[in-house]
């Protein structure tokens, strides 16, 4: 499809790809590590003053927590879209497994290497500079644009919906383009995700004695550890099966909409495979029924356990104390309070009423439509950009604010962007391709065009 009114705008993305990656360079190299209160006003002002270079007047507001960058593009149009991203990182650790160091962006062959410019400074970017690019050759936009950056997705989002709930006005837009994004293991198709599974944590408590004890008490003392264990074993089987009682009642069947839009894709095994270093899924799984558990199922994951003694040597100790942290994804249809509830209830009814339950963040699962405006203009874009279509994901395997904000304001999001799903994020040497980058600048570009029209 040649369109000369977005080849222009592209070309001008071309030549200045230089200046695109410095200023990606120049956001990657401030450290922004919300969990670790490290650079963050720094980085705040650097998004704002970017905002405000784009005409967007940006502003920062407190939120009790890291400030929330906003501005606005106002050029009286019909439609307006909102910008959300976020600036902060996850912490660099461990130092001693980055190949370069983590806050010197470094580029190396097709690929630029640095903590965030995966998740979330590379997709921020180019969003932004697709703003920049069309209005350096038209002079104008034919939306109106919001920005919204938040500094504290990495830690939960804990400001993000009271901000939201206060701020309404500021928030009201025709749709959102979310932040993050990949596209498929080793080049494959840009994902176009529509919307989340949700995520509900907790933690687990157990305690059996007052203190640690010599385990030669083990005879006649219960275990911390093994009653944990045996609680847990009665959660999930070896099937991989989650047991939780009524677990699965609320969940609708899988509808044929969302098996066909499954069918729509490959799903990169071999690649995955080969990145994970496994020869096989778990349960073997592969082909449709992989993409179903991916996409469609709930997930139950020990995110960690401890208890006694794990250091160097024997120390022939009765554990006192044990806990673990859970995540459970949730799908369409299950609530996090629900869940919890029925992980009380079935802890309750096996025994383990001794077992403390103490829920965590949690966010809620959103199904979107492909039939919104922003994924029209999204989906349509993808296969001039990349040279294949996208794989159109309905929600992603993943978990965000989407949920929340989608709910909470009726407004349709679409997450689409710069990584792949080999980029490290959150791992050391996290890194995204160059062309992906000026790439998703490109789509962006193409987005606001159409977004006016669609
Ligand atoms: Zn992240």
């Amino acid at each position: 499809m040649k369109r000369p009114e977005i080849e222009k705008v592209w070309q001008y993305i071309d030549d200045h790809r230089e200046e695109y990656l410095a200023l990606l360079k120049k956001f990657c190299s401030q450290p922004s590590v919300s969990a670790q209160s490290w650079g963050m006003r720094e980085m705040a002002e650097i998004v704002r003053e970017t905002v405000s270079s784009l005409g967007g007047n940006g502003r920062l507001y407190e939120t009790g927590g890291n400030p929330i960058v906003y501005g606005e593009l106002n050029y009286g149009r019909d439609r307006t879209l909102m910008l959300y991203n976020h600036y902060d990182v996850v912490p660099p650790e461990p130092y001693d497994q980055w190949e370069t160091p983590p806050f010197e962006p470094t580029v190396i062959g097709d690929r630029i290497v640095a903590r965030g410019v995966a998740d979330n400074k590379g997709s921020l970017l180019s969003r932004y500079c697709a703003v920049d690019a069309y209005q350096k050759v038209y002079g104008t936009l034919p939306i109106n644009i919001k920005f919204m950056a938040e500094g504290e997705e990495e830690i939960g989002s804990v400001h993000l919906g009271d901000f939201v709930r206060s701020h309404m006005d500021m928030v009201k837009s025709d749709a959102i383009v979310w932040e993050g994004g990949s596209k498929d293991i080793n080049h494959g198709p840009l994902q176009v995700a529509l919307g989340v599974k949700g995520v509900t944590c907790f933690e687990l408590r157990c305690r059996c004695a007052k203190g640690d004890m010599h385990s030669m008490n083990a005879a006649i003392v219960p275990n911390a550890a093994w009653r944990l264990v045996w609680a847990l074993s009665t959660m999930k089987n070896e099937k991989e099966e989650i047991t939780i009682d009524h677990f699965f009642d609320d969940i609708p069947p899988v509808s044929e909409e969302e098996l066909s839009y499954l069918r729509g894709f490959e799903y990169n095994e071999a690649d995955m495979l080969k990145a994970i270093g496994k020869d096989q899924f778990l349960c073997g799984l592969t082909g449709m029924e992989l993409k179903k558990k991916l996409y469609l199922a709930p997930t139950m994951t020990i995110q960690g356990i401890q208890a006694g003694y794990t250091g160097e040597g024997a120390k022939t100790v009765l554990p006192a104390y044990a806990f673990c942290k859970i995540d459970i994804r949730t799908v369409m249809g299950q609530k996090p309070e629900r869940v919890l509830q029925l992980v009380r209830e079935h802890l309750d009814n096996h025994g383990f009423s001794d077992i403390e339950l103490v829920p965590g963040h949690s966010t809620l699962p959103f199904r979107g439509s492909p039939e919104n405006p922003l994924a029209k203009a999204v989906i349509r874009n993808v296969e001039d950009v990349y040279g294949m279509p996208p794989a159109i994901h309905l929600n992603m395997a993943g978990s965000n604010g989407m949920g929340f904000l989608c709910n909470l304001t009726g407004i349709p999001a679409v997450c689409f962007g710069v990584f792949n799903d080999d980029s490290h994020c959150h791992a050391p040497n996290e890194y995204i391709f160059l062309d992906d980058f000026f790439n998703g600048i490109k789509l962006s570009a193409a987005v606001i065009h159409d977004f006016a029209e669609v």
